[in-house]
C-alpha cells in the first residue's frame, strides 16, 4: 500500500531537523555522513532531491560558551553565523566523498513572500536540480527579525514543497512518527501509520510538545504536513536517527507516519498567498461580501468593505474579518489603505469617479483570494 502510494514521487524535500544531526558537542558528523549516504542512494534510484537543514544554531552556539538554547535572538544569530558555514562544510565533504555536489540556499519568509523573490528563489533551485546538485536550505537566521521569519524549519520545508512543486515531504525527526498521546510521556502511546486527512483529532494528538535543541515540536510537524498534503504533496514524518530508514521508507516499508496528499489541491498561488504571503491590514466585510466570498465564491468589491485596520499596500496580502471581526480569509488587494479609505462602501461604478482611475472592479480578484481555516491564522 505505501509503496503504491509513493510511487509517482519524484522530487522530495527532505527536512531534517537539528535532533538528527547534531549532539552536546555541536555536529554529529557520522550522521551527517550517513545522511548522505542515503541521499545519495536515492539521488541514485532516480530521485530528485532538496535538502531543508536545521542546525547551525546548534553548531555554532559551543564557540560562544553556550550550554542548551541561546537565550536571545542576536545569540541565536550569532551562533547562526558560526555554525552554518560548519554546517555546509560537512555537507559538502560528505556529498563530494560520493561525487555529488551540494549548495546552500538561505531564505527569509521575506524572500517568498515577495512574489519576484519568491520566483528568483524557484528558478535558482530548479536551475540547481536540472544540473543534479541537492539544495540544502536553511533558514538565514542572521538576518531574520520576527515580521520576517518562518519561525520553524518545519514550517519552511512546507513551503519549500510548494516553491518546488515537490511530489513528497520527508521530516527527519527523533521520534518514530506521530502517535496518538506524547510517547516520551506515555509508554502506551501508539504509533499512527497513515493519515487520510489531517483533523483536528489528529492535530490535538502533536499537542505543543517540543524537544531541547530544535524549534519545532510534533505539532510544527503535523502542520508542516498539514500545507504540503493542501498543497498535493505527500509527507512523511520518520526517525532520521535509525540508519537506512529513509531507504527503508522509499522501498515502501511501513515505517513512520505518512499524511496522504489532498485529492484537491490549492492552486500553488493560493498556496502562497494562504501560508507564505504575511498579511498586513484587515478589511471587516459586511454579511453580503462575506455572502458573495464565501458561499458564491466571488471577488471583493468596494460595497463590501465597511472597515479597515491596519497600514497596507496595492499588492499586499490582508486579512478578511467578519461582522464578527472573525478572520475567514485572506487576499491580495488591489488598492492602498489610502485609496480604499475613500472608496469602501461605494459602488463598483463609482471607484473611478471618486479615485480618477482604477486598478480594477474588484478590491481583491477571486484569484487572489483565498478562505483560511482556523488553524492558519497567525
Ligand atoms: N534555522 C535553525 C538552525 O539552523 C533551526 C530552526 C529549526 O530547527 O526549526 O539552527
Amino acid at each position: 500500500m505505501r509503496k503504491t502510494l509513493i510511487a509517482p514521487t519524484k522530487r522530495i524535500v527532505i527536512k531534517v531537523g537539528s535532533a538528527v544531526i547534531t549532539n552536546i558537542n555541536g555536529l554529529n558528523r557520522q550522521r551527517i555522513e550517513t545522511l548522505a549516504e542515503e541521499i545519495c542512494a536515492l539521488r541514485c534510484r532516480g530521485y530528485e532531491v532538496i535538502v531543508v537543514s536545521s542546525g547551525s544554531v546548534a553548531a555554532g552556539k559551543g564557540d560562544l560558551g553556550i550550554v542548551g538554547r541561546p537565550k536571545s535572538i542576536p545569540l541565536k544569530q550569532a551562533a547562526a553565523a558560526i555554525g552554518q558555514s560548519r554546517l555546509m562544510r560537512c555537507y559538502r565533504t560528505a556529498f563530494r566523498s560520493r561525487d555529488e555536489n551540494v549548495a546552500q540556499i538561505l531564505l527569509t519568509r521575506d524572500d517568498l513572500a515577495n512574489r519576484r523573490r519568491y520566483l528568483n528563489a524557484r528558478n535558482t533551485l530548479m536551475t540547481l536540480l536540472e544540473y543534479g546538485v541537492v539544495p540544502i536550505i536553511n533558514e538565514n537566521d542572521t538576518v531574520v527579525v520576527d515580521e520576517i521569519r518562518f519561525g520553524d524549519n518545519d514550517n519552511l520545508s512546507s513551503m519549500v514543497t510548494s516553491l518546488t512543486e515537490s511530489h513528497l515531504l520527508v521530516i527527519l525527526s527523533d521520534v518514530d512518527g506521530l502517535f496518538n498521546s506524547d510517547p516520551h510521556n506515555n509508554p502506551d502511546a501508539v504509533l499512527i501509520h497513515e493519515v487520510e486527512r489531517i483533523t483536528e483529532e489528529i492535530e490535538s494528538m502533536a499537542g505543543l510538545s517540543s524537544n531541547d535543541v530544535g524549534t519545532g515540536g510534533m505539532y510544527t510537524k503535523v502542520r508542516a504536513a498539514k500545507r504540503a498534503t493542501m498543497n498535493g504533496c505527500g509527507a512523511a514524518i520518520i526517525n532520521g536517527l535509525e540508519p537506512g530508514n529513509l531507504g527503508r521508507f522509499f522501498d515502501g516499508e511501513d515505517i513512520g507516519t505518512y499524511f496522504i496528499p489532498n485529492t484537491h489541491p490549492m492552486a500553488a498561488k493560493k498556496h502562497w498567498i494562504a501560508f507564505t504571503k504575511k498579511p498586513r491590514g484587515k478589511l471587516f466585510i459586511d454579511q453580503g461580501g462575506f455572502n458573495a466570498i464565501v458561499s458564491d465564491g466571488r471577488s471583493l468589491l468596494p460595497a463590501g468593505v465597511k472597515g479597515v485596520e491596519g497600514g497596507f499596500d496595492r499588492g499586499d496580502a490582508v486579512r478578511l474579518c467578519d461582522r464578527d471581526g472573525n478572520e475567514f480569509a485572506k487576499g491580495v488587494i488591489n488598492y492602498t489603505l489610502a485609496e480604499l479609505l475613500q472608496i469602501m462602501g461605494k459602488k463598483t461604478s463609482e471607484i473611478e469617479t471618486v479615485l480618477g482611475y482604477k486598478y480594477g472592479d474588484e478590491i481583491i480578484h477571486r484569484d487572489n483570494l483565498v478562505l483560511t481555516q482556523s488553524e492558519d491564522k497567525e
